[in-house]
C-alpha cells in the first residue's frame, strides 16, 4: 500500500462533517479540563464554523501524564521494532490518502486556501512526508568508535523523549506533519498545540493515528491558544524538548521558557522577509511568474515569502509593469471555486496587512495595483505590488504576511548582496539569472537557509529547511531533520584487550 497516492482533484466537500472538535489524548477524546471552548471561524464568510474544546496548562499537563506513560521503559512503543514505527507512519499516510478529499476541504474551510492548492500542494506534500519519514524508522542508527586503551565505544541513537510541538495556522497538515515525521520515525512521543485558528484539520489527523494503531499517549493534540496551552508546554519540566513554527516574537517567548525552565531541546521556524533576486539576463516572463508565485502563493502567508524582490536596474521597469498586469488577473474570492487566492486567515491578519499598505503608501512606495480589501464580507485582500521601495521603508523590512509585493532597483552584485542581507531574518532567498557564475557566487554568498536558482518555492521531505539568524535555529525535513529529534548516547565498554 505504501506508494504516493496520485489522484485526481475530485470536487470539494463544501460543508464538511466536524467530527472531532475536542482534546485527543491517549487515543481518545476529552473535553477540556475547564469546559471552556472557542470558535473557529470560516475567513472567506466571517462566520462560526464549530465551537473547539480550548485546552490549556490543565490538559497539558493530562498529555504529559499519558505521554510519559507512553514513553516509559518496556512500554509497548518503546519495545517496538524500528521498523514497525515505519509501518505505522506508512499507515498514516495511507489514510491521509484515503481521506484525501475531507482533510483538504476541513484545510480551506478553515484556513481559508484554495481547494486546488490545499489538494494538490498541502495533501501532497503532507503524505509524502509521512511516507518519507516512515523510511527513516529505522536507518538512524549509531557507530562503533576505535577510541584508545583496551575499550569498545558505540553511540546509541536514542529518542529525545516527550517532544512539545507548537504549529502555525498558514500549513496546518503540512507544519503537522513536519513535526511528527521525525518524532514518530525516531520512537519519540508528541503532545501537539494546533493553531487557535486552524484546529480541524489536525483533530481529524489525530483521529487517523489512533485508526493507524498508535499505542495510546504516543501523540497527543491540544487545540488552544499560545499564552495558556502553548506556554504550558514551552515551560513545562517534564517535556524534554519544544519544536515551534511561528513569529520570530514568540520565538522569543519560547527561548525564554525554555531557558527559565528545564532547557529542554529547541528548534524555532521563524519570519521572514526573504529576497528575490532578479538579474537582467534572467528570461523576465518566466521570473515574473515565479516572484509571483513565490510571494502570491497561500494568499502571501508563507515564512519564506519573497518579500523583498531586487530587480536590476535595466530590466526594472519592464519587471513592474508585467508584474502588475499579472497581478491585476488573479482571480480572488471563494476558496472553494476555481480562485487564486481565498481570504486571509483571520481579522487580525487582515487590519495586519492592510495598515503596511497604509505605511508603504505614507512613505512614499508606489502603489501599481491593489492596496485595498476585496467586497466587504471575508478577510479578502486585493492583490497589491509596490514599487519604487526603499530598503528603509517598513514593507521593505517587517514581515506583512499577505498577497503584498515589494519591488526593488539595484545596480550592481555586490551592492543587491549587502542590500539582501541588511535584516534580521535568514530564511530563505533566490537568483534567477542565466550565469551559472553568478547564480553559484549569489547562493554561496546569501546568509539564507534554503537559496533557490530559477526557481521558488520547491519543497521536498528530503531537504531540509530552517533559518539563519533570527529565522530559526535547527533544520526540519531531510536526514538532518532527524537531529532534532535524536540524542546521541556514547557507551564506553571495558574490554580485556583491544585489537585492531
Ligand atoms: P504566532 O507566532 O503567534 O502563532 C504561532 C503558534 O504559536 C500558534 O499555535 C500560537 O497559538 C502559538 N503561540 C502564540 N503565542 C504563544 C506563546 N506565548 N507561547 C507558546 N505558543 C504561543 O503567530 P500569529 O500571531 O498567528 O501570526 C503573527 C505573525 O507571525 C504573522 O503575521 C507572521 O508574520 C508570523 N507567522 C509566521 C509563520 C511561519 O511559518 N514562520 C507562521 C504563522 C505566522
Amino acid at each position: 500500500a505504501a506508494a504516493l497516492s496520485t489522484q485526481v482533484q475530485p470536487s470539494a466537500i463544501r460543508s464538511p462533517d466536524i467530527q472531532y472538535n475536542k482534546i485527543f489524548i491517549n487515543n481518545e477524546w476529552h473535553d477540556s479540563v475547564s469546559g471552556k471552548t472557542f470558535p473557529t471561524i470560516n475567513p472567506a464568510t466571517e462566520e462560526v464554523i464549530c465551537e473547539v474544546a480550548e485546552g490549556d496548562q490543565a490538559d497539558v499537563e493530562k498529555a504529559v501524564k499519558a505521554a510519559k506513560d507512553a514513553f516509559r521503559l518496556g512500554s509497548p512503543w518503546r519495545t517496538m521494532d524500528a521498523c514497525d514505527r515505519g509501518v505505522l507512519l506508512n499507515r498514516l499516510a495511507d489514510l491521509v490518502a484515503r481521506d484525501r478529499n475531507i482533510l483538504a476541504s476541513l484545510e480551506t474551510l478553515d484556513n481559508g486556501k484554495p481547494f486546488g492548492d490545499s489538494f494538490n500542494a498541502d495533501l501532497h506534500l503532507t503524505e509524502k512526508c509521512y511516507r518519507y519519514y516512515a523510511g527513516w524508522a529505522d536507518k538512524n542508527h549509531g557507530k562503533t568508535i576505535p577510541i584508545g586503551g583496551d575499550h569498545f565505544a558505540y553511540t546509541r541513537h536514542e529518542p529525545v523523549g516527550i517532544c512539545g510541538q507548537i504549529i502555525p495556522w498558514n500549513f496546518p497538515l503540512l507544519m503537522q506533519a513536519w513535526k511528527w515525521g521525525p518524532a514518530l520515525a525516531m520512537g519519540n512521543v508528541s503532545i501537539l498545540k494546533l493553531a487557535e485558528q486552524t484546529p480541524l484539520s489536525g483533530l481529524h489527523m489525530a483521529s487517523l493515528i489512533a485508526e493507524a494503531g498508535f499505542p495510546p499517549g504516543v501523540v497527543s493534540v491540544i487545540p488552544g491558544y499560545g499564552p495558556t496551552a502553548g506556554g504550558a508546554i514551552a515551560n513545562h519540566n517534564e517535556i524534554d524538548k519544544v519544536a515551534f513554527t511561528g513569529s520570530t516574537e514568540v520565538g522569543k517567548i519560547i527561548a525564554g521558557s525554555v531557558a527559565r525552565s528545564n532547557l529542554k531541546r529547541m528548534t524555532l521556524e521563524l519570519g521572514g522577509k526573504s529576497p528575490n533576486i532578479v538579474l537582467a539576463d534572467a528570461d523576465l516572463d518566466y521570473a515574473v511568474d515565479q516572484a509571483q508565485f513565490g510571494l502570491f502563493f497561500n494568499q502571501g502567508q508563507c515564512c519564506c515569502a519573497g518579500s523583498r524582490i531586487f530587480v536590476e536596474e535595466k530590466v526594472y521597469d519592464e519587471f513592474v509593469e508585467r508584474s502588475t498586469e499579472k497581478a491585476k488577473l488573479r482571480k480572488v474570492g471563494d476558496p472553494f471555486s476555481a480562485v487564486d487566492q481565498g481570504p486571509q486567515v483571520d481579522s487580525d491578519q487582515f487590519g495586519k496587512i492592510l495598515s503596511l499598505i497604509e505605511s508603504g503608501k505614507k512613505d512614499g512606495a508606489k502603489l501599481t495595483t491593489g492596496g485595498g480589501r476585496v467586497g466587504d464580507k471575508g478577510y479578502f485582500v486585493e492583490p497589491t505590488v509596490f514599487s519604487d521601495v526603499q530598503d528603509n521603508m517598513r514593507i521593505a523590512k517587517e514581515e506583512i504576511f499577505g498577497p503584498v509585493m515589494q519591488i526593488l532597483k539595484f545596480k550592481s552584485i555586490e551592492e543587491v548582496i549587502e542590500r539582501a542581507h541588511d535584516t534580521e531574518y535568514g530564511l530563505a532567498a533566490s537568483v534567477f539569472t542565466k550565469d551559472l557564475d553568478r547564480a553559484i557566487f549569489l547562493s554561496n554568498s546569501l546568509r539564507a537557509g534554503t537559496v533557490w536558482v530559477n526557481c521558488y518555492d520547491v519543497f521536498d521531505a528530503a531537504a531540509p529547511f530552517g533559518g539563519y539568524k533570527m529565522s530559526g535555529t535547527g533544520r526540519e525535513l531531510g536526514e538532518y531533520g532527524l537531529d532534532a529529534y535524536t540524542e546521541v548516547k556514547t557507551v564506553t565498554i571495558k574490554i580485556p584487550q583491544k585489537n585492531s
